[in-house]
């Protein structure tokens, strides 16, 4: 049977009533959102916390997708569910429908949140790589007020973020820009699993139709979800083609780091990493060419 320690349990009222019990607690506790990678950890025993400090009663204050012309923002206790079926977030950021559509299964994305994703920082997350390929900015918030991280500076390795032990994640900002199109793909074993690869990409056209600005994300082919700027910088003042995905597709499979696991040898990752950089940059393109 797989069961937890023992450990205390508190409920959370408001974001600074989470940072009052995490600045007591220290790191002997952790938050719970969704809890659908916290606590399978905790029953493997992979992880052993005394206190748990549950948010879930903070969805009103962290729970929200606010799109704006020039920024879009989402709170940390923002559901898949939700993420999935905010028609406003598909209509900026195809790519977070088109991934949504592939995690797990109804029953974790009703629970699963945008900020437990990000915090749990496993290289396979795929909203981690969404988040890299639209460049996002991570507000996190601590006794003495909040800083503002990108991406980069947030994921330090392998469940490891830049989140200190008596901070939480709030929010997510997204830049957004006019010509512009994103999307995702992935391959897994079988419905609802994690990624043998999964590959994000956002494209943004100047007016005569070139490549304004291009980003790439990769998910499960190194220590981190891996942005790829050696594509963006091969891309931009380009104008699309079919060479153009060819040579993007070549860097992202030098570029990235797999490894040889249950999921698929070093070999095949690197193709899949390839292929499907090549197919989310050709339906960005196509989606940024739909919006004109
Ligand atoms: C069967 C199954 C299949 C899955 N398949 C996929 C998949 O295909 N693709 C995929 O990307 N994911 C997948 N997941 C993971 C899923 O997306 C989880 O919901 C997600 O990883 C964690 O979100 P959560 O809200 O459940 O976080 P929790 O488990 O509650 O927390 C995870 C970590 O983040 C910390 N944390 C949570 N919120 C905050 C915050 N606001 N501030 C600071 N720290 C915080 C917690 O303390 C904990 O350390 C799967 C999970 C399961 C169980």
């Amino acid at each position: 049977m797989q069961v937890p320690a023992p450990f205390e349990y508190e409920r959370a009222t408001s974001v600074d009533h989470a940072i009052g019990l995490l600045e007591r607690l220290g790191s002997s506790a952790r938050l719970v959102a969704g809890g659908h990678s916290l606590l399978p950890m905790m029953k493997l025993r992979l992880a052993n916390f005394e206190y748990l400090i549950d948010i879930n009663d903070l969805h009103d204050e962290l729970g929200y997708v606010e799109v704006g012309p020039d920024e879009i923002r989402i709170g940390a206790l923002t559901r898949h569910r939700e993420l999935l079926e905010s028609d406003e977030l598909a209509g900026a950021f195809p790519i977070f429908r088109d991934a949504e559509k592939v995690i797990a299964d109804p029953v974790v994305r009703n629970w699963g949140t945008l900020g437990g994703s990000l915090c749990q920082a496993d290289p396979s997350e795929d909203l981690s790589a969404v988040c890299t390929t639209l460049d996002a900015r991570c507000v996190i918030r601590g006794r003495d007020g909040e800083r503002v991280v990108s991406m980069t500076e947030f994921h330090r390795g392998p469940y490891e973020t830049a989140v200190g032990d008596d901070e939480i994640l709030t929010e997510i900002r997204f830049p957004v820009r006019e010509r512009g199109g994103s999307a995702f793909e992935k391959v897994e074993r079988r419905a609802g699993d994690w990624a043998v690869v999964s590959a994000g990409a956002a494209v943004w056209l100047d007016a005569d139709g070139r490549i304004a600005d291009a980003r790439v994300g990769l998910a499960a082919v190194g220590p981190n979800t891996t942005g790829l700027p050696e594509i963006s910088a091969a891309l931009t003042g380009s104008e699309p083609s079919e060479e153009l995905y060819d040579e993007a597709g070549q860097l992202a499979a030098q570029g990235c780091r797999p490894a040889t696991d249950m999921r698929g040898s070093e070999a095949y990752k690197r193709h899949l990493a390839g292929e499907l950089t090549k197919r989310a940059l050709r339906r960005s393109v196509e989606r940024a060419r739909e919006r004109g």
